[in-house]
């Protein structure tokens, strides 16, 4: 998922008052075709560093 996109979700998420999210699906995110190396939420578009979705093992 492109960053903006992931933006987009966030600022979606935060107008609806931001509902809590269990992240069901974490994504590669990307900025100008290149892997940041984050993951981000389809759903609520929150950004997990490399560190945090090892972490939690997605
Ligand atoms: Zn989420």
């Amino acid at each position: 998922m492109q960053m903006d996109e992931a933006k987009r979700l966030r600022e979606e998420q935060a107008a609806k008052g931001n509902p809590p999210c269990g992240h069901p699906q974490l994504v590669k995110e990307y900025y100008l075709g290149t892997q940041t190396g984050d993951k981000v939420c389809t759903t609520c578009g929150e950004d997990f560093s490399e560190q945090e979705w090892r972490a939690i093992g997605r």
